[in-house]
């Protein structure tokens, strides 16, 4: 079984590549730029006994993307497991978003989603798969300087509940996948009295980990969940109830 997890070089993709390889996925690790963080992923999974390789694209980029799963079908074989990861968050209020700050917001986070989505349905399309996308609570609840994020988020809510029922009859299921507070790197531009103030804002009393979402994102690939598909799973310890 081969699983391509986009943005795996750390945070939540890392942490999703290595739980699906315990679960007996070959993984290709796809990043964007760090090439040694995504050498040290690769190097993880091999640990765990499992092939995986680093893939460099940018997924907002089409014959990147195209390039990438090529070779992955050379290397690894059929792809089984699609997780859309790779994201980018990039706050500020609605008169301070500058426009290339929107563009590459709505390319990695919405286009680059499409590109991989799509190649991996040609790729699925005889044998079936599963596509798991990772979108966020801010879909569903207004934090205010995330608008563009927001966006873009309540974009991967809306494609998955269409991709699923475009790709259902393909035995293709397609979910979603919303975490609140993470502790990830993406957390780093967020100054420490806000975060206290969010902590604070859960009723579960603290920030997720990436294994948590992991977690849910390999169960959404396991046998057991074959016939759930559309969905978006809320993991957020109960912040936006
Ligand atoms: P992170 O720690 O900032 O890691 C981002 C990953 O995405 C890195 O591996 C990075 O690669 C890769 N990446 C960025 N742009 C890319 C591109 N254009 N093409 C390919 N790879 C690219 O982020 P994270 O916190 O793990 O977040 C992962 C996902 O979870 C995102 O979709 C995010 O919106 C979502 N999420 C996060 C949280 C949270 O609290 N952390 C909450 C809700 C949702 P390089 O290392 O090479 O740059």
């Amino acid at each position: 079984m081969v699983a391509l997890v986009t943005g795996a070089s750390r945070g939540i993709g890392k942490a999703c590549a290595l739980k699906l390889a315990e679960d007996g996925y070959d993984v290709a690790v796809n990043y964007n730029s760090n090439d040694a963080k995504a050498a040290e992923t690769v190097a993880a999974i091999e640990a765990l006994g499992r092939k995986a390789k680093a893939y460099k694209a940018n997924t907002a980029d089409l014959k990147a993307v195209q390039g990438m799963f090529r070779e992955i079908q050379n290397d690894l074989g059929q792809l089984d497991v699609l997780v859309n990861n790779a994201g980018v968050v990039d706050d500020a209020y609605l008169l301070m978003i500058n426009e290339d700050s929107l563009s590459r917001s709505l390319d990695i986070n919405i286009k680059g989603y499409f590109h991989c989505a799509q190649q991996a349905a040609l790729k699925m399309i005889k044998k079936g798969g599963k596509i798991v996308n990772i979108s966020s609570v801010s879909s569903v609840l207004a934090v205010e300087g995330q608008g563009v994020y927001a966006a873009t988020k309540g974009a991967v809510n809306s494609m998955t509940a269409t991709l699923a029922k475009e790709l259902a009859p393909r035995g293709i299921t397609v979910n979603a996948v919303a975490p609140g507070f993470i502790e990830t790197e993406m957390l780093d531009n967020i100054p420490e009295d806000k975060l206290a103030e969010y902590n604070k804002s859960i009723p579960a009393g603290h920030f997720g980990t990436a294994k948590d979402v992991a977690n849910v994102v390999a169960a959404l690939c396991s046998p057991a969940f074959d016939y759930v598909t559309g969905q978006v799973i809320v993991l957020d310890g109960g912040l936006s109830l």
